[in-house]
């Protein structure tokens, strides 16, 4: 691919890497090493397996990396060029709609809200969780049931939430699960393959099936029905819903955004449960994902709602403040008892909704969905003209049409530029969506019934089908929150949004030092073309033939991702760190069962593991054992060898993290996958860290023989506010044919897709999973070869340790490897601190907020320390900033710990400060205002102020609120 610059090649890596030159000879002199690969000796203990160092890439091209930003965006472009697209009338849940120019400007392609983090730290979130606590509000109105969270990963994992929810509200390890045949194929199989490692029953029969109680199985747990049938029927679900009620067992509707504007909701039918996809309110198609799966539970069940949930609280001046609810949920905390595994879910796609919702408000929407079923009548009516059938009389936007030849019809139209739906051999499905104009009508009649296309000729009037079933039409108002009608106008849309966005700390404001997390750079150039149509607009189900682009970018990423990770084959499908680890854990099993090693059930965990290890290995089916850390943070080589003995022939793997959660190279990994291999079990190598390891060692020659990788921390995918996330699990040769397959209605791989001879039951709903997010990691790769890739991981190293060198007086660094080093990331130790003064870890992080930075990671994965994790991206001035900030709150400690001022008095205890009370005329504190605000020097012109105070947790625990409360409440202090 030809460079293109008319100036001599200025390669993007020094645009991605913070410190180069002088400022990068600082840090390694302050390091007392002479280079980068001097970093790599002394950080990395001797006898791993190191790569020698890399050439540049000669010549450069988009799969071994090295273009400049021109060159990987033409290159970008001239794959998805390759795409052939089609208008998009397949439906079976992914729906072309419109998404409004200002919400694609303002949020996608804005880094104020694509690059801010999981609000974990509310007070630095106020914008993000108000935008996601509006999603929960649209998702609780139009469904009709109080409570809902942020997002799921999208339709098919949000029906297994539901089945799985239902075991857990029944504390039940057994019984059964009905789901209704009429859901979309891709959900029905992967809410089977969930439930089956879970070990429940599922039973797939028609919703009109369930009509006598004493018929249905023994042990139920409840019922997935579909509001509207996958072929398109308007369902009355209302006996359904009793019997299953008469058996005990609960019930979960899935349902169409669009459709609950017009049709009888969950709540009103009386449905304990509600799921689906937003993805039409605004989301592109994105050849499957990310989209936003939703769920929304009845009040019984608000403790077992998957995922997260944004509540409402209040801080320390009794103000209204949003944050994240029941924590306690949490995989950290509850680990493999945890309520479910979303870590990473669909956080800015939610947020899109939410705005397409607050854009249009409730007439708007009702009038799409109207205007989309109108569409629909209309091709009812011409094809009936025509002497077709129609399956179904009572359909919102999709009919089954019934023909001789539906294979003849679907090409037919294919060609004339239609993608319709092979329903079977006999019936081809439409589906009408908010781009569907009175043109397609016209043409996709002519295509159905084989008549000359006539474009003069007038769609059919849509009388006599409408309107629908009164039994079946919805009742009630629903966005009647004023948010929801205050900004018909864009100026005011603009507004709020900006407003919004100012309230938080993303990375285009501050480094997120954010340990395990890798908030890099996530460059503009990665975001070019992501939402090209030719990219975006893709249907996860179109025909291969039309997709060569998007499985070109697919195999190249998959391939480089292999390469750099030291594996085989990549499965790109699991749509978070989260799910790959479950998809890597299902092919463990699945592998052992064909080796006739189906009684191997436990998986180890280290004790310094993420949550979400043992939250996987639960949902995998598995057991957890936990190996113990030594007294050096490294995994306890003897503890592992009791666990092995004690769980000989059960162990089926361990799960760990290289480097560890720790921050350290351990120098036993290769010993500890070698005694785990010789028991016979599989080693499970958590990739999240891949950010010190890319382009220097590979996880899998370090034992591994699954790992999955974080694209949205190691490989630049923004985090969007808590997702989207992709969680590609890359194996060795003898697990790739368990790893997940194509989700039914896809295209079968061909050969060279990266998927051929995956033959695993699907994890997501779209083979691909996120897809839509991976031009941006391909991009990242297009841009760096291998060489810059190990630039990279060594500047993070480098980084991090000269955090940890600059701190040390202030803040010890707990762990570190051989020679003092860490990998790239150090875990401050407060806890004497914390000991002789009660400051604690938060106080610190809190305090943080008012210098303008988001706290590192606290508590995880040792409480009572912050985990700094500074990446190869940042400046050396603002690792500076950071560490000058720490300096300033140790000695603001100091004064605490020399009885100068009492802890519930100081700065650190009252932060963060607000402008409000830093400019309020009560100020009744020992220290100074200008301490409390601008505590180093120059900051006063672009000072970031919290918007509250600091956030009472428990409050809004102990009051679980989590839709918008109305705005009078705002002004009322006593809540
Ligand atoms: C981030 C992370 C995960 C989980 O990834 P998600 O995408 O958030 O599900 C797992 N393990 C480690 C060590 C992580 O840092």
């Amino acid at each position: 691919m030809a460079q293109r610059r008319a100036t001599a090649h200025a390669p993007f890596a020094h645009r991605h890497l913070g410190t180069t030159g002088p400022e990068l000879g600082t840090i390694l002199q302050r390091l007392a090493v002479a280079d980068l690969e001097d970093v790599a000796a002394a950080a990395i203990p001797e006898g791993l397996p190191v790569l020698p160092p890399r050439e540049h890439a000669q010549p450069a091209s988009p799969s071994a990396g090295g273009l400049d930003e021109a060159g990987a965006i033409e290159a970008l472009r001239a794959l998805a060029a390759l795409n052939d697209p089609h208008v998009e009338m397949i439906g079976q849940g992914y729906h072309p709609c419109l998404t409004p120019a200002v919400i694609a400007r303002d949020i996608l392609g804005n880094p104020a809200w694509t690059t801010s983090y999981t609000p974990y730290q509310a007070e630095i979130s106020q914008g993000r969780l108000e935008a996601q606590l509006l999603f929960q509000t649209v998702i609780c109105d139009l469904t009709g049931l109080p409570v809902a969270c942020t997002s799921l990963l999208d339709e098919a994992t949000a029906v297994a939430e539901a089945a799985t929810l239902m075991a857990r509200a029944a504390r039940a390890n057994r019984g059964t699960v009905i789901l209704d045949a009429g859901l979309h194929p891709q959900c029905l199989e992967v809410a089977r393959s969930r439930c089956q490692a879970l070990g429940l029953e599922t039973l797939q029969i028609g919703a009109e099936e369930i009509s006598d109680a004493a018929a249905l199985p023994e042990a139920l747990l409840g019922a997935v029905l579909a509001h509207t049938t996958t072929r398109g029927r308007v369902q009355d679900l209302s006996a359904a819903v009793r019997v299953v009620h008469d058996r005990g067992g609960l019930v979960a509707i899935d349902a169409d955004p669009l459709a609950l504007t017009v049709l009888a909701c969950p709540g009103q039918i009386g449905a304990d449960i509600a799921v689906g996809s937003a993805q039409r309110l605004g989301v592109p198609l994105f050849f499957g994902g990310p989209h936003p799966g939703f769920m929304a539970v009845s009040q019984a069940l608000q403790r077992q709602i998957p995922g997260r949930i944004v509540g409402v609280s209040r801080d320390a001046e009794g103000a209204q403040a949003y944050r994240l609810a029941l924590q306690t949920r949490e995989q950290h905390i509850r680990r493999q008892k945890a309520t479910s595994n979303i870590c990473t879910a669909q956080a800015l796609l939610a947020v899109v909704a939410a705005m397409y919702a607050v854009h249009h408000g409730p007439q708007g929407l009702r009038d799409i969905a109207t205007a989309i079923h109108e569409r629909a009548a209309q091709i009812a009516v011409g094809v009936r003209q025509a002497g077709l059938e129609i399956e179904h009389e009572d359909f919102f936007d999709t009919l089954a049409v019934r023909l001789a030849d539906a294979a003849q019809a679907v090409a037919r139209a294919e060609a004339g530029g239609y993608n319709l739906r092979l329903l079977d051999a006999e019936h081809v499905g439409v589906s009408t969506n908010e781009t569907t104009t009175a043109a397609d009508v016209s043409r996709v009649i002519a295509l159905l019934t084989g008549q000359e296309l006539d474009d003069a000729q007038p769609a059919p009037p849509a009388d006599g089908v409408l309107p629908l079933p009164q039994a079946l039409t919805r009742e009630g108002d629903f966005l009647t929150h004023p948010t929801f009608h205050e900004h018909r106008s864009e100026a005011s849309l603009v507004r709020y949004l900006r407003r919004l966005a100012d309230r938080d700390l993303a990375l285009d404001r501050t480094m997120i030092p954010l340990g395990s997390c890798t908030l890099k750079l996530n460059a503009a150039v990665e975001s070019a073309a992501w939402l090209d149509p030719a990219l975006a607009g893709i249907h996860p189900y179109a025909p291969a033939r039309q997709t060569r682009g998007w499985r070109r970018i697919l195999g190249q990423l998959s391939s480089r991702l292999a390469r750099l990770a030291g594996y085989d084959r990549i499965s790109l499908q699991p749509a978070s760190g989260a799910q790959g680890e479950l998809a890597g854990l299902l092919a463990i099993s699945s592998y052992l069962e064909s080796i006739g090693q189906g009684q191997r059930d436990t998986c180890l965990v280290p004790a310094s593991a993420h949550g979400t290890n043992a939250a996987s290995a639960a949902g995998a089916g598995m057991r957890v054992v936990v190996v113990a850390s030594a007294a050096d943070g490294s995994i306890d080589v003897e503890d592992l060898r009791r666990a092995l003995a004690a769980n000989e022939r059960r162990v089926a793997a361990i799960m760990l993290t290289y480097p560890s959660t720790h921050g350290v190279f351990e120098p036993q990994v290769t010993q500890v996958a070698e005694l785990v291999h010789a028991a016979g079990g599989q080693v499970y190598i958590d990739g999240a860290n891949l950010n010190a390891l890319c382009g220097l060692m590979r996880p899998g020659d370090l034992g591994g023989d699954v790992s999955h990788l974080n694209l949205h921390k190691t490989f630049a995918i923004p985090h969007g506010g808590g997702g989207p996330g992709v969680g590609p699990v890359a194996v060795k040769a003898h697990l790739a044919p368990f790893l997940p397959g194509a989700p039914t209605g896809s295209a079968a791989p061909v050969d060279g897709d990266p998927d051929t001879g995956f033959t695993g039951a699907p994890v997501s709903g779209a083979r691909f999973g996120s897809a839509g997010a991976m031009p941006l990691a391909w991009s990242y790769l297009a841009l760096m070869d291998d060489a810059d890739l190990r630039t990279a991981s060594l500047s993070a190293i480098a980084h991090a340790n000269y955090i940890a060198a600059e701190l040390a007086d202030s803040f010890p660094t707990l762990y570190s490897g051989p020679g003092g080093w860490v990998a790239h990331e150090c875990i401050l130790d407060l806890r004497e601190l914390t000991a002789a003064t009660g400051v604690s870890a938060e106080d610190v992080a809190k305090r943080l907020i008012d210098f303008g930075f988001h706290a590192p990671t606290l508590a995880f994965p040792v409480a009572g320390t912050l985990m700094v994790e500074p990446t190869e991206s940042e400046p050396k001035a603002e690792l500076d900033r950071f560490i000058a900030a720490m300096r300033t709150i140790r000695a603001e400690i100091d004064e605490i710990a020399a009885g100068a001022v009492a802890l519930e008095d100081s700065v650190v205890r009252r932060a963060p400060h607000t402008l409000a009370q830093v400019a309020g005329d009560d100020w009744d504190r020992p220290y100074p205002r200008s301490r409390a605000a601008f505590p180093l020097e120059g900051m006063e012109r672009d000072k970031y102020f919290a918007p509250v105070a600091r956030i009472d947790n428990a409050f809004g625990d102990r009051n679980l609120a989590c839709t918008c409360p109305p705005p009078t409440a705002f002004q009322d202090e006593a809540i």
